[in-house]
């Protein structure tokens, strides 16, 4: 055995994982964190911290912020731009790399006993929902499992199938600044392309000492995202153009929730993006990383201390959380998709628009609270508007991969 009985046994230290154990430690749990890799680790991202999720962290982020942008330059189809500013933050940005190993650290200060380098290759449940965690170097128990595995989740794959999430996908690169234009890098702007891609959108996130350049969109044309992230990279003018050949873009899936996902099942349960918790329009997953760990961890030491399965509060508790901001998120994807232009417009001349779109980025207000006003007294017909949405998006998908706009890039 590769320790002692745990209360908890989380798999994975990226964000989810270590705020689950860093919650659990603080409550006085006995928690174990197994990570397969040793940390500091790169992983796959833009390092966007949505301003909203920096206020409900309880642990101080300020060390480990690399810039606050407070500005927009958004083109479509990587003409046109146009910027717009905020007073306040509306997205910090962090190094993964540095990010993840300052979570993890911090679980560790409240407790958590944190195994690096180790990967849980099985898994066992008694009947009383207790695990059994195998791994290289051993097994491990606990009273209860947290999948924190990230989107190619182990754990997620004894309670989903992989048609239980809708997939994504993004490729990034960090830019560091000898490659960079620096005089051309608005050190408090984010850029945001829309409206090439049937779909998704293009970026460019600076913090101190890089730029992390990055597409992402639908995983049916996720071959091209590479190219799209190129290009973008000479258009927005960031990148010195000799050095845009050698940028090397790498890339991963990202799962949303659907209707069909289980998130729990007995004590075992999945937070991040092991639950799909993904925001499917802005390919935000730090924000729900937080949120479930936090959700998880108050039903856990509810549960352990009654006694009884986490099961059914977890799953009530995420879905009233996350599950409608999620299908909202999903509306505006469709909406995007059906109308590329759409966004674009609305940041260029609507006002009203853009207030609304800084509030949701800084947690004043919410992608539900948008589409109930969208909606009005047609609330009632929201399960049909879905329905409808959907539709139209594959088939406006389907068009534009027929038509090989794609190859154009
Ligand atoms: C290209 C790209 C850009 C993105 N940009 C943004 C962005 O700008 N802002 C944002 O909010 N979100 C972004 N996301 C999404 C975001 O990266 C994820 O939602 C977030 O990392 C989820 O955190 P997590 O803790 O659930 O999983 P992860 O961060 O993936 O962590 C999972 C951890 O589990 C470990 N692990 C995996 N399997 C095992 C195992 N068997 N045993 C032990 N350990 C294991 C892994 O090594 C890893 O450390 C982006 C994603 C991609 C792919």
């Amino acid at each position: 055995m590769l320790g002692n009985h745990h209360d908890a046994v989380i798999i994975g230290a990226g964000p989810a994982g270590s705020m689950t154990a860093y919650h659990l430690a603080k409550a006085g749990l006995r928690v174990a964190l197994l990570e397969a890799k040793q940390f500091p680790r790169d992983k796959a991202c833009g390092g966007g911290l949505l301003a909203r999720t920096v206020q409900r962290v309880p642990i101080d982020l300020r060390p480990i912020l690399r810039g606050a942008m407070h500005r927009v330059s958004v083109t479509l189809e990587m003409r046109d731009v146009h910027t717009r500013s905020s007073q306040s933050p509306l997205v910090y940005t962090v190094l993964r790399s540095e990010f993840d190993h300052y979570l993890m650290r911090a679980a560790e200060e409240a407790g958590a006993t944190v195994l690096q380098g180790v990967r849980a290759r099985g898994f066992e449940t008694d009947d009383a929902g207790r695990a059994t965690v195998f791994t290289d170097n051993g097994a491990l128990g606990g009273d209860c499992l947290v999948g924190a595995d990230g989107a190619n989740s182990v754990v997620s794959r004894l309670l989903n199938a992989r048609d239980n999430f809708y997939w994504q996908a993004a490729v990034y690169c960090e830019v560091p600044a000898d490659l960079l234009n620096s005089s051309a890098v608005g050190w408090d702007c984010m850029n945001i392309d829309w409206g090439t891609f049937p779909s998704g959108y293009a970026w460019a996130f600076p913090k101190r000492d890089y730029v992390n350049i990055g597409a992402g969109g639908p995983i049916r044309i996720a071959r091209h995202l590479r190219n799209y992230a190129a290009k973008f990279s000479r258009a927005c003018g960031l990148v010195k153009s000799a050095s845009i050949e050698g940028l090397h873009f790498t890339g991963h899936q990202l799962p949303s929730l659907t209707e069909r996902t289980r998130v729990a099942a007995g004590n075992t349960l999945l937070v991040g993006d092991a639950a799909g918790l993904v925001d499917p329009f802005t390919g935000d997953g730090l924000c729900l990383a937080f949120r479930s760990a936090e959700i998880a961890a108050s039903c856990i030491v509810e549960a352990l201390g009654r006694g009884s399965r986490i099961l059914d509060n977890y799953r009530q508790k995420l879905m009233a959380d996350a599950a409608s901001e999620l299908r909202c998120a999903r509306n505006l994807l469709s909406l995007s998709t059906i109308f590329p232009s759409l966004m674009y417009r609305l940041f260029r001349y609507n006002d009203r628009a853009w207030a609304r779109f800084c509030r949701i980025l800084q947690g004043t207000s919410s992608f539900v609270d948008l589409k109930s006003e969208i909606l009005g007294p047609l609330r009632f017909a929201s399960g049909l508007v879905d329905f409808v949405a959907e539709r139209w998006e594959r088939q406006a998908l389907k068009r534009m991969v027929a038509d090989d706009i794609l190859r154009a890039l």
